[in-house]
């Protein structure tokens, strides 16, 4: 490796950063962080901190995932690459798609379709919706209809269908056809309305409107977020998404869950479906399917896809990537998932998700900064910060940094965006790791007052 000094010098000057300007990197130079283990990483100049943000709410059993490593070792000496596309396939794929399959049963999705990470799998979900409708006959139903706030990555359909400004207008004209619906968003909300179930009463009533307004002969799918994980973490009330789902089939409409997040258990359930009880006819999922490992996804496909694109000659999918089905990835995600269930993360997931969004309420009471804490569902919490409790004005980008920064100078990589800051830690954080992202919050909250 270059020393130090190198990378120093050269740090945010030769490569454009995602989500960040390039003047921004080269101003405020980004950490370089050099080593990770356990649930922690060391930047360059070796300050170990606990990592509040998990990678990227991807690395959910941490950095030294010992069979993982293995695993990706072994199957880079006996085959390191081979396509999936007609007429080839390879072991390790063949394997995870079993595993998958018994995996996600209980979510009424037996089939897997292999991408390269999340946008590959929203933009997957999305264009396989539209085939359905076709192959069924109702080639009119394009549109997608989604939540404002939701995250749905960066490709043309996905950045279509997100529901956040700063991701789609610097790259419009975005797909035509996506509506969206209010989030049920308890803090700010256009009815004013605090209570979550009557908000999500309301947000429902939007989704009915809006179905009968575009008319529903012309909506191929929903796709939303079980939890919303980007744009602040924001729990519906769990009459929400069962909701959906009913109103989606009465209307001939696809229900696509984007779980990139939510599967594998970062919920302290097994998946956001399961979480909330509801059975989609696509899931998108990348993220933890291979904790950071190596970049890869799989959309898994309910029973009305199989029926529709099973058996018919005219269902070929024009499709794919690449990399879709890698044997690598796929042994690295058989890995992670066996890891993943021999630690049945969920339950660890829901004990330090309990005790980091109390931890957090409890700073709440001591910090004016904090206007509201979101979470309660396993290791997704959100501390949104205002610059002013009662007008909820939101809080500056340079307070947020300082709060951000004194954190990590007092032990914990946490994430600030926009105004909130977001803790996805590992699923197998301990609970005197939680501690330490607490403190760390508690030191940044004093600092910036
Ligand atoms: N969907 C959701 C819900 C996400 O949170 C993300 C990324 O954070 C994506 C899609 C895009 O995934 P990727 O960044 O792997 O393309």
């Amino acid at each position: 490796m270059k020393d130090s000094n190198f990378l120093k010098e050269h740090n945010g000057r030769l490569m454009w950063h995602p989500m960040t300007s390039p003047k921004d990197s080269i101003d405020q130079p980004p950490k370089i962080i050099t080593e990770a283990d356990g649930v922690s990483i060391v930047d360059v100049d070796g300050h170990r901190v606990v990592d509040g943000v998990g990678g990227l709410w991807n690395v959910n059993l941490g950095y030294s995932c010992e069979p993982v490593k293995k695993a990706i070792s072994a199957q880079l000496d006996t085959l390191p690459y081979y396509s999936t596309f007609r007429g080839t396939s390879n072991d390790a794929v063949i394997e995870l798609s079993y595993e998958l399959s018994e995996f996600f049963a209980p979510d009424g999705l037996s089939r897997a379709f292999f991408t390269s990470g999340g946008s590959d799998s929203v933009e997957t979900s999305l264009r396989l919706a539209r085939q359905y409708h076709k192959l069924r006959g109702e080639p009119g139903r394009t549109k997608f209809l989604s939540l404002k706030k939701g995250y749905h990555g960066t490709h043309f359909g996905g950045a279509s269908v997100n529901g956040n400004a700063n991701f789609r207008s610097a790259y419009e004209p975005l797909m035509p056809g996506c509506f969206h619906i209010p989030a049920p968003y308890t803090y700010r909300n256009p009815f004013n309305e605090t209570d979550p179930e009557k908000l999500a009463q309301l947000c429902l009533q939007a989704l009915e409107d809006e179905i009968a307004f575009q008319d529903a002969g012309t909506i191929a799918a929903m796709i939303m977020e079980p939890i919303l994980g980007a744009g602040g973490v924001i729990p519906p009330h769990p009459s929400f998404a069962p909701a959906v789902q009913e109103i989606c089939n009465r209307n001939g409409i696809l229900l696509i869950t984007d779980e990139v997040i939510t599967a594998y258990g970062r919920t302290g359930a097994w998946s956001g479906a399961r979480l909330w009880g509801i059975q989609p006819d696509m899931m998108a999922t990348a993220k933890a399917i291979t904790n950071g490992y190596f970049p890869f996804g799989a959309v898994m496909l309910g029973q009305r896809m199989i029926d529709t694109f099973e058996g018919n000659p005219n269902a070929k999918i024009g499709h794919g990537y690449t990399y879709s089905g890698h044997p690598v990835g796929a042994a690295a995600a058989l890995a992670c998932l066996a890891e993943t269930k021999r630690l049945n993360v969920v339950e660890n997931a829901a004990a330090r998700g309990t005790q980091l969004f109390e931890g957090c309420q409890a700073l709440q009471k001591k910090h004016g900064i904090i206007g509201d804490v979101r979470g309660g569902y396993g290791l997704m919490t959100a501390i949104e910060m205002v610059s002013d409790r009662t007008t909820k004005k939101p809080i500056d980008a340079g307070t947020a940094a300082v709060v951000q920064e004194v954190a990590y100078q007092s032990g914990a990589m946490v994430r600030v965006s926009g105004p909130n800051l977001i803790l996805s830690p590992a699923l197998i954080l301990s609970e005197a790791e939680a501690n330490t992202i607490l403190q760390a919050l508690d030191a940044g909250f004093t600092q910036a007052a």
